[in-house]
């Protein structure tokens, strides 16, 4: 390896001093082009972003509503809204803003068939409060805290120069939030207080069968409490796989390709020299039992059988 890598250098040294013979031209480098640049990777980078921010939100979201029953005392009820807040910045003049009754959260988008968009709420609202009160936290226009009542929610907003209200009939949910993380690592992550999905994840996932896989496992890492509880990890991850199959597959989605999946995201990350000793031997160990799972979920399916974990 090492005299590989010596060779490699050598190739590129030499290249180097051939190209220093070269003449170069320094490329003309306008700053309103490169400006103009900036905006488009800006544009480019946002529009990636939603699209990946909305295709983990539905498929979370019917995760997240087609086992309730799953999560304990963690329900709360669906809405269907992913917002940011507005400015005011600090923490001070937002208080204000919110008891003052100024919008403090614009909708960037609304998941269609979700409870908000039947209502009629509308990407670019700005949202004042919902069921009457500030709203502190985006994450609960998409999911409302842990407040499993049934009455419709009424959302107060702005659009244009109209302050509008609309009644949202939400339904029930599990409440653990599901959130988008900007990074290039293959992971998604339970982290006690919600998931997380990597940017990267959302690139390696071939379809949408995979990423409720990834999305399962980790909203199971949180309905079993496991980041509260001592090790050992590895019958964590084998309890997380269990039942997010199961997850995956009472929302509908199809759980026999488990045990591939998994398999090609050993071979992507953990076959490589900086993967933790034994962990080559562990996945095979995950692969063997998930497939399991996902012909016990379609044996089950094939009888009619319910799909209880
Ligand atoms: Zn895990």
């Amino acid at each position: 390896m090492r005299s590989l890598r010596g060779g490699i250098c050598a190739l590129l040294l030499l290249a180097a001093a051939g190209c220093a013979s070269v003449p170069l031209r320094r490329p003309a480098l306008p700053p309103e082009r490169v400006a103009a640049e900036l905006i488009a990777q800006d544009t480019l980078t946002a529009r990636r972003y939603l699209r990946y921010r909305e295709r983990l939100m539905s498929v979370s979201a019917r995760i997240r509503t087609a086992s309730p029953e799953l999560c304990g005392r963690e329900v709360g009820r669906f809405l269907g809204i992913f917002a940011v807040p507005l400015p005011p910045d600090t923490p001070g003049e937002r208080m204000t803003a919110r008891f003052a009754g100024f919008p403090v959260m614009q909708v960037i988008f609304v998941l269609p068939g979700s409870p908000a968009d039947r209502a009629g709420v509308q990407q670019g609202d700005r949202v004042v409060t919902a069921g009457g009160r500030p709203v502190w936290d985006p994450r609960e226009l998409e999911v409302t805290g842990s407040r499993p009542t049934v009455a419709p929610l009424a959302l107060r907003f702005v659009r244009g120069d109209s302050l509008l209200t609309a009644s949202v009939t939400s339904v029930p949910a599990c409440s653990h939030p599901v959130t988008l993380a900007w990074s290039h690592v293959l992971e998604g992550r339970s982290g006690g207080n919600g998931v997380s999905v990597t940017t990267g994840m959302m690139r390696f996932v071939e379809s949408d069968d995979e990423l409720a896989q990834v999305v399962g496992h980790e909203i199971a890492h949180e309905i079993l409490h496991h980041r509260l509880l001592p090790t050992p990890q590895q019958r964590f991850e084998l309890e997380a796989d269990d039942l997010g199959c199961y997850l995956a597959a009472r929302a509908g989605y199809g759980v026999a390709g488990a045990a591939d999946f998994l398999r090609r995201f050993a071979a992507e990350w953990v076959n490589t020299e900086e993967a933790p000793a034994g962990m080559r031997t562990f996945m095979a160990q995950r692969i063997v039992a998930l497939d399991a799972v996902a012909r016990e979920i379609a044996r089950k399916r094939e009888a009619g059988e319910a799909l209880t974990p």
